[in-house]
């Protein structure tokens, strides 16, 4: 009896100590959240970003400038070391990127377009063919080397606008810029023209990486803006003889030098364990970069600045990592998961902010059910923010290749609907972020953080 008694007041003792607990960090994280919305820091660095620096290839001086514009932010937001990561990076430059549409019905017509990154140019004299709509990569097979041979391949499968996922209908609709060229090439075709991958109906050309095939003749490639690739397609239908006239004149030079940048707090409890936070800080030089990935950049450095004001000190080693050319070769990704081969260093966690950022909706796990299940017990602290959704999924691009370390990977998911509207375009500026929405973001992040910090993954 004297045993029964005495478990439950144990039991008692545990279920009073977890509710100060819980009540405890639900304090914290208020206060997070409360830091978070009423500073300007993180907004105000992001504008610099944006609007200061601008579109920064990897191989560029705004990446550069970049790089010592976070570094030196990441100091200001209390990081007590800093650390570059060296690598060579592709040194594509843009040119000139024009098109004319040319129809003996309905008269010439200037096209708006976007050389794609890497494609080989046209030089300046040009590329004029005729023109055959392709709907998707794997519509080259029904249409065959005879129709397509000479042409100027127009791939315009536009993006599903019925799935749940924006991220997934991008998946389904990039082969068409990712491999499309090579894949046209390989029925003989001359040119590339790629429907802009957007959701929206608009004038912005969303440009990107296009990856040649080895032996393949490589083919000029551009991406067309949705309001053009819709009137070429009408024309087409009822002038198959029209003609496309594009001159691109980027270039490819030698590979340079850049890095990653990386602000570190050093853990009071487990210095040699970390948990990382990072978007890429290379962004498309049609854009400012603001969503893509300024924003994830910025929120990772924001966790540290919130957590040094608040006076939470890590037990764990906490960094900010700045992935350098996720747009182009993902070298950043690279080099960060050989730094991390090389020394051993222990990697809790890695989260990966590169989705945009508007509000926060949840969190993306890739990791066994139990830390899943673990994450997802958190989620009452981060619901009276209308953040919901701690679900498995994956993580990103640039934290991804920590997986076989062992590391439990996170993606931030803010909404993504109207994401694919800026995304990779001149459309991603500085004036489509809401301030509120960003903070939100940061400190969404900070909780979660807090929380793993202070409770471990295991
Ligand atoms: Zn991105």
């Amino acid at each position: 009896m004297k045993l029964y008694a005495a478990m439950i007041i144990t039991c008692l003792v545990f279920v009073y100590n977890s509710q100060a607990q819980d009540d405890a960090d639900s304090r914290i994280i208020e206060e997070i959240f409360k830091e978070a919305l009423g500073d300007n820091t993180a907004y105000e660095n992001l504008r610099y970003l944006s609007k200061e620096i601008g579109g920064r290839l990897p191989n560029s001086p705004e990446a550069r400038r970049a790089v010592s514009f976070t570094a030196r932010i990441m100091r200001e937001a209390g990081a007590d070391t800093i650390l570059y990561q060296d690598m060579m990076v592709r040194n594509w430059i843009r040119g000139e990127e024009t098109a004319t549409l040319f129809s003996q019905k309905y008269g010439s017509r200037d096209l708006i377009v976007s050389d794609l990154g890497m494609a080989v140019p046209t030089g300046p004299e040009g590329l004029r063919a005729k023109v055959i709509e392709i709907n998707g990569l794997e519509d080259l097979k029904n249409k065959g080397e005879e129709k397509i041979k000479g042409k100027i391949v127009f791939f315009n499968k536009p993006m599903d606008p019925t799935l749940k996922s924006t991220f997934t209908s991008y998946g389904r609709a990039a082969g068409q810029r990712v491999r499309g060229p090579s894949e046209a090439a390989k029925y003989g075709a001359v040119g590339a023209v790629i429907r802009s991958l957007t959701l929206a109906t608009d004038t912005f050309p969303h440009t990107g990486v296009t990856r040649y095939e080895d032996e393949i003749p490589k083919i000029p490639a551009v991406s067309i803006c949705t309001a053009h690739a819709d009137l070429l397609s009408e024309w087409l239908d009822s002038d198959p003889t029209l003609e496309i006239r594009f001159v691109t004149t980027g270039r490819l030079l030698p590979d340079v030098l850049s890095q990653n940048v990386i602000g570190e707090v050093k853990g009071a409890e487990f210095p040699d364990k970390y948990i990382i936070i990072g978007g890429h800080l290379d962004a498309w030089d049609t854009s400012e970069g603001a969503h893509d990935d300024g924003a994830g950049c910025i929120q990772s450095i924001e966790v540290m600045r919130i957590f040094n004001e608040l006076g939470i000190e890590p037990k764990h080693s906490l960094r900010a990592v700045m992935f350098m050319d996720e747009e182009v070769s993902g070298e950043g990704s690279i080099t960060y998961a050989e730094h991390v081969r090389n020394t051993g260093e222990a990697h809790l966690a890695a989260i990966e902010c590169d989705r945009g950022g508007t509000s926060p909706v949840g969190f993306y796990i890739d990791a066994s059910d139990e830390v899943i299940q673990k994450i997802s017990g958190w989620k009452n602290h981060f619901q009276p923010w209308g953040i919901h959704l701690f679900t498995r999924g994956g993580s990103g691009a640039d934290v991804g290749r920590l997986k076989e370390f062992g590391t439990v990977l996170i993606g931030f998911l803010p909404d993504t609907q109207r994401y694919f509207d800026y995304h990779h375009s001149p459309n991603d500026t500085f004036e489509k972020i809401n301030k509120r929405e960003l903070q939100l973001g940061s400190a969404a992040n900070a909780a979660l953080i807090y929380l793993i910090d202070k409770y471990g993954l295991e």
